[in-house]
C-alpha cells in the first residue's frame, strides 16, 4: 500500500511513520508511506498556504491551490476523478467527517493508495472537498491539525495489512468480531494477591476459548452494550449471554463486568 500524508508539519508525521509498527511495515516494504510538505507547492516569495476567510470571521483558512497541486503531484491527472469506494482514496481529515471505525479501517486496508489531507488553522477551503473521496473524523472533538487524526487512521489501517503485525492477530482485537476483547493475563500467576483465573492455566483449549468469549461478552455488556447487535451474535454468544444474565440474577454483566 502507498500512503501519502499531505501536511504543513511533515516532521510530525515522519516521526510517527518512522517508529514502531509503522516503521516495521515500511522496512518490510508492505507499506510505502511518506509525508508531503504542502508548503512546497505554495507560490510566491512567502510561500503562503493560508489566508483570511471571505466574509470575515476568526482565524485563517488553508488555501486551495497548494493542496490541489500537492494532490496532483501524487495522483497526476487522476486527482479529482476518483471513483468513491475505489482502490485509491483521497481522505480529508475533518471533525465533520464520517466517524472512523474499525470497519472503516478494514475497508481502507484493502486499498492500494491512500492520500491524507491534513487541515490546520480553521480548516481547508471548501473547494478542496472536490478532490476527496472520503472525509474522516476521529471523534467528536476538535484538534489543532489533521496530522494526529491522519496518523491514527494510518496506524489502524497498516496493522491490518497481512504480514505487518509481527505477533498477535488483529482478528482477536476489540471490534474485530463486533465486540470488545476480554481480559488478558501474563506471568506471574499471582501478583500482589491478584490471581490469574485457574482455567487459563488448565490447558483445556476449548474451555479457554469459551471462557474468553464469555468474558469478552461480559465486558461488552458492561461497557458498550450498544455493540451487541443481533447480527454480531452467534448461537453460542446467546447461550453465554443467558449464562451471564443468570449469574447476575437477571443483570448481565454484573459487578465484575468491567
Ligand atoms: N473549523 C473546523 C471545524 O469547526 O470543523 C475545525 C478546524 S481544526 C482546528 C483544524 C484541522 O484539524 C481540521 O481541518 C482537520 O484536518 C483537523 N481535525 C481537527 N479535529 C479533527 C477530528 N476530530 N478528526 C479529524 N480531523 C480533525
Amino acid at each position: 500500500m502507498k500512503v501519502w500524508v499531505l501536511t504543513l508539519f511533515p516532521e510530525m508525521v515522519e516521526a510517527a511513520l518512522g517508529t514502531s509498527m509503522l516503521k516495521r511495515a515500511r522496512d518490510k516494504r508492505l507499506v510505502e508511506a511518506k509525508a508531503t510538505y504542502i508548503r512546497d507547492f505554495a507560490e510566491g516569495r512567502h510561500l503562503v498556504t493560508d489566508d483570511y476567510p471571505f466574509g470575515g470571521g476568526q482565524g485563517l483558512v488553508m488555501k486551495p491551490e497548494p493542496i490541489f497541486r500537492a494532490v496532483h503531484s501524487v495522483l497526476g491527472d487522476r486527482a479529482g476523478r476518483l471513483e468513491p469506494g475505489g482502490p485509491t482514496r483521497v481522505v480529508l481529515m475533518c471533525p465533520q467527517g464520517e466517524v472512523f471505525t474499525q470497519q472503516k479501517a478494514w475497508e481502507l486496508s484493502r486499498c492500494e493508495e491512500l492520500v491524507f489531507v491534513c487541515g490546520h488553522y480553521e480548516g481547508v477551503d471548501e473547494r478542496v472537498r472536490t478532490l476527496c473521496t472520503d472525509e474522516l473524523s476521529i471523534g467528536d472533538y476538535v484538534l489543532t491539525g489533521g496530522e494526529l487524526p491522519a496518523l491514527v487512521v494510518v496506524d489502524a489501517v497498516a496493522r491490518l495489512i497481512p504480514g505487518v503485525l509481527a505477533e498477535g492477530s488483529p482478528l482477536d482485537d476489540s471490534f474485530a468480531h463486533g465486540i470488545l476483547e476480554g481480559p488478558q493475563y501474563t506471568r506471574p500467576r499471582e501478583f500482589q494477591g491478584l490471581e490469574v483465573p485457574l482455567l487459563l492455566l488448565s490447558g483445556h483449549h476449548e474451555q479457554v476459548r469459551r471462557w474468553r468469549r464469555k468474558e469478552a461478552l461480559r465486558r461488552t455488556v458492561a461497557r458498550r452494550p450498544e455493540l451487541l447487535r443481533p447480527e454480531v451474535l452467534t448461537p453460542e454468544d446467546r447461550e453465554l449471554l443467558a449464562e451471564l444474565a443468570q449469574e447476575a440474577g437477571g443483570r448481565p454483566g454484573g459487578p465484575d463486568g468491567r
